[in-house]
This record gives structure tokens, sequence and C-alpha cells, in this order.
């Protein structure tokens, strides 16, 4: 679940029609979109908008902690699902990316032997195959 222009109203964010725009283009669920993407779909809601100004709020959104950034493939992802500690599922097919919970939390998974002294702060664990419509069409 993402409530992320509630999130954001609640902690008293500055919210000028730009920011306001890149905020939606993040808000709902399963959304875990690359730069260029966000500044896309931000750019047909508001033509006017730019690139600095996505890419700075988009910055500003993960400093903040209410967007994370995800490396799932190529480019980096955001995802404004940051408040509910999970896991992605992509399609090597398509791209398509699924927030999961598995059971169990792979940090306390890595044994202190595999630990060569590091103090691990995150785990990411991206599952990968094809979805049903790749499955279908392969
Ligand atoms: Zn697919
Ligand atoms: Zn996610």
């Amino acid at each position: 679940m993402s409530d992320l222009l509630e999130r954001l109203r609640g902690r008293g964010w500055r919210m000028t029609a730009q920011r306001r725009v890149v905020a939606e283009v993040l808000d709902g669920e399963h959304v875990h979109l690359t730069a260029d993407e966000v500044l896309a779909r931000a750019t047909a809601r508001l033509p006017e908008i730019s690139r600095a100004t996505v890419y700075n709020t988009l910055g500003e959104l993960v400093t903040l902690g209410e967007v994370i950034e995800v490396s799932t493939g190529r480019a980096k992802r955001y995802d404004p699902n940051a408040h509910r500690p999970h896991q992605h599922l992509v399609c090597s097919g398509c791209g398509a990316i699924k927030d999961v919970h598995p059971g169990g939390d792979p940090l306390t998974a890595l044994p202190d032997s595999e630990r060569y002294g590091f103090t691990v702060s995150a785990a990411e664990v991206t599952y990968r195959g094809l979805c049903p419509d790749c499955t279908a069409r392969g």
C-alpha cells in the first residue's frame, strides 16, 4: 500500500504544482518507475515541468525516506512503498515488478560467519522469472 501524497501532506511537505505531479505519478501500489518514466508521465500531466525539478524532487523524496531507490535491473527505479519492508519479483520477459513479502527476514538470514565483520544494515532480494502473460506468450 502506498499513500505517498497523504504521507507528504501529513509531514507538511511544500506542495507546488510541479512537486505534486511528481508525487502523483509515484503514488499507488507496485509502482517502480525509472526517473525517465517519472519525467515522461509528469510531462504528460504538466507539460511545463522541467527535468531538473523532476530529478530534484525524486532526490528529495528519497532523502525524506518516502520513496526508495531499487536496483532490479539496469536503471534505478523509484518505489513509493517505503514504509513496509518488501522484496521484488521481476519478470525477465517484460520487466514487470511486483512487491512481495517472503517469510523471514533476509537480514537475519545471513549468518555471522558470512558477514566478514560487516555491520549489515539492509538486504535486497530479487526473485526473477516469467509473469503469467510472458509464460502464455512463451
Ligand atoms: Zn512478463
Ligand atoms: Zn517495491
